[in-house]
């Protein structure tokens, strides 16, 4: 009866309260993360380079270590380490009050959705205002004229967190992960090819794979249906990370009438390859019969 009650309480908060009052009785830690300050936030050579808004000034922040995974350092040291004490804040709130919040997916115990705690109100404008022109470059097809909606979350992985999720896609068209902490050696990122939702369990190609290790500060920028998960057979480590969902309701909405093969999905772009084999075959056959006089 109890968890009806709060679960009504907080659906009560969500709909009726302005984001900021929902937990009235949580009081932030650094009130300076609430509202999107790019100055206090963003490094000074990533502002410079977003100003330019040139594919030449983003390459000169951004490295590809592989196709479709971009790497680069945005935050300023000093964001990073308020938004730790800020979650960490909020998660002794939520363990000391046992409040019923929602999880940022379904299997996570400890992870914090940015939306309950109006810290998603600086990721809005840090995805449309920074990070939608790198996207535009470098992912115009999922990004298409905006970014519509976003998830923002901070998870934590290690022995008494979160375990990390298997291999998986995102709910996102672009997914940007920044690491904000990391314990240990290892607790690589492994990418295993991008794929459209009909080939997501299609098996890997060797060349498909690519290891990342992320380090603190850096934030990665891939495409949602990039699959990934942490690289088997390595000890998973101590870790958090601030991950942004970025969509775009209309790329979802094409794709469902999507007749053609998607140039991004590795799968559908060696499906296509085949079948143009395969028709050149057999025009070339076709031609030799003629040729030949209906012999071949
Ligand atoms: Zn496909």
């Amino acid at each position: 009866m109890r968890c009806l009650c709060s679960c009504f309480v907080l659906f009560f908060l969500n709909f009726f309260m302005p984001k900021f009052e929902m937990f009235p009785f949580l009081q932030p830690l650094s009130r300076e993360l609430y509202n999107f300050d790019p100055e206090l936030f963003l490094l000074p050579s990533f502002r410079k380079a977003i100003s330019e808004n040139t594919k030449e000034s983003f390459r000169r922040i951004i490295s590809e270590p592989f196709p479709g995974v971009l790497v680069f350092q945005m935050f300023q040291p000093d964001f990073i380490q308020k938004l730790i004490v800020e979650v960490e804040n909020i998660g002794k709130w939520v363990h000391e009050t046992n409040f019923p919040i929602r999880r940022p997916y379904h299997m996570s115990k400890y992870g914090v959705a940015f939306v309950d705690f109006g810290l998603d109100i600086m990721l809005q404008q840090l995805m449309e205002e920074f990070l939608f022109p790198i996207c535009k470059v470098f992912f115009p097809e999922e990004c298409g004229a905006m970014f519509d909606s976003h998830h923002g979350y901070y998870i934590e992985n290690g022995e008494d967190r979160d375990p990390p999720l298997g291999y998986h896609l995102d709910d996102s068209e672009i997914t940007l992960n920044v690491c904000v902490r990391k314990q240990f050696e290892g607790g690589e990122i492994s990418f295993i090819g991008t794929r459209c939702l009909r080939h997501k369990r299609t098996d890997v190609k060797p060349e498909e794979v690519f290891h990342y290790c992320h380090s603190p500060g850096q934030a990665i920028l891939h495409r949602g249906r990039h699959r990934h998960g942490p690289r088997a057979n390595t000890p998973s480590c101590s870790r958090a990370n601030m991950i942004l969902c970025c969509r775009n309701s209309l790329f979802r909405e094409m794709e469902k009438y999507e007749k053609d093969f998607p140039e991004w999905c590795n799968e559908c772009a060696h499906e296509k390859k085949e079948k143009e084999s395969q028709s050149l075959d057999a025009k070339r056959k076709g031609m030799i019969r003629i040729a030949t006089g209906g012999k071949a």
